[in-house]
């Protein structure tokens, strides 16, 4: 597949801004290149563009080489980047599989990309044969979400690998709840193909959210476009300092990781036996979606004992389901107490 065929010509052409910290890699002794005040606040100078230091930790754990991540402000930022690199406003459209993230929407939205929406089957699933019956030249981006949000589940690896072989577009997978998933990451496949992107994130396992700190990695030539497009200071240096921390303490991540699913788990048992429950969904992520009888009343009683979860019982496929982040010990029995309280409410002896 030849990638470059699909990127936009302005970008192709576009001549990028040349950052001073770009045109001078090293260390020198004098820095008279950058404008910047000469006095150490700890701050004076531009951060790294390129952010080495942190893509070298990242790349040693993830075991994907440096030159195959991009890092930005967020996943957020790898969406709208995608967006702008491929799609030509008006004319090429994203494919998206809800219900999902709602970014993906909101970024081409923005873009003046138009979307294609293919709602995932009713056991969550995509739809492989819609998704590839639906799709033609000008479906650039197909957005896979797995583990998925809001449904928490992991889509089946056939399925994945069947779409990165057959749809002829770029394939982007986002692996923000990756790490609470028994599934691996697709990101050991980006030899294999080229049309392949991976999203991760600082924002959940890590417990990095403030910092905004997304990942993607692809192919070196998509990096290249990533690199292209990007603001060139994208990712300031309180960001990096914090993410090199949290990439030291990968051991921190792992327990808390582990103490969350043991969590999900329990509460997965503790919810599925309340009568007002229909339904806990199996899931892959650190949410639990249930599906509820009077989901807007019970949001609401939830809300007058402090308790805010995620109504999402609007969202196609989500009728009657509310979104429970996995919380602490001490935060799922406040939940569980409150549940009890709602029940014996709604059903006084
Ligand atoms: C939380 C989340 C993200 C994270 O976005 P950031 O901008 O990195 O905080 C990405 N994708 C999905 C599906 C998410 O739920």
């Amino acid at each position: 597949m030849q990638i470059s065929t699909l990127v936009r010509k302005n970008i192709q052409q576009l001549a990028p801004y040349s950052s001073a910290r770009h045109e001078f890699v090293g260390s020198a002794e004098v820095y008279l290149d950058a404008n910047e005040n000469p006095y150490d606040t700890g701050f004076n100078r531009y951060p790294d563009p390129l952010q080495k230091a942190v893509k070298k930790k990242l790349s040693a754990i993830k075991k994907v080489a440096p030159e195959n991540i991009f890092l930005g402000n967020g996943s957020d930022e790898a969406i709208d980047l995608l967006i702008r690199i491929f799609c030509e406003p008006r004319i090429d459209h994203i494919l998206t599989l809800p219900p999902t993230y709602g970014m993906y929407k909101v970024s081409a939205s923005i873009a003046d990309v138009k979307v294609k929406p293919i709602l995932l089957t009713p056991d969550y699933q995509p739809n492989v044969e819609e998704i590839l019956t639906t799709a033609n030249e000008h479906s650039k981006l197909l957005f896979l979400c797995t583990p998925n949000n809001p449904t928490g589940n992991r889509f089946e690896r056939v399925k994945v690998l069947e779409l990165l072989e057959k749809f002829k577009g770029i394939v982007v997978l986002d692996e923000a709840y990756i790490d609470f998933s028994a599934e691996e990451s697709y990101n050991q496949l980006l030899a294999k193909h080229p049309n392949l992107v991976v999203m991760q994130t600082f924002s959940k396992a890590w417990g990095m959210a403030a910092i905004r700190l997304g990942i993607a990695y692809a192919s070196e030539e998509i990096i290249h476009y990533f690199n292209k497009v990007k603001p060139p200071y994208n990712v300031n240096i309180l960001t990096q300092q914090a993410a090199l921390k949290s990439l030291e303490n990968h051991e921190q991540q792992q327990a808390w990781v582990a103490e969350i699913l043991e969590e999900r788990a329990q509460l997965m048992n503790v919810l599925a036996d309340f009568s007002f429950i229909q339904k806990v969904y199996p899931s892959d992520a650190n949410f639990l979606l249930m599906k509820v009888e009077n989901p807007n009343e019970l949001y609401q009683y939830l809300v007058e004992k402090g308790i805010i979860v995620r109504n999402r019982s609007t969202v196609p496929l989500c009728e009657g389901g509310l979104r429970i982040t996995v919380g602490t010990k001490t935060e799922n029995e406040k939940l569980i107490e409150a549940m009890k309280s709602y029940l014996s409410q709604q059903f006084p002896m």
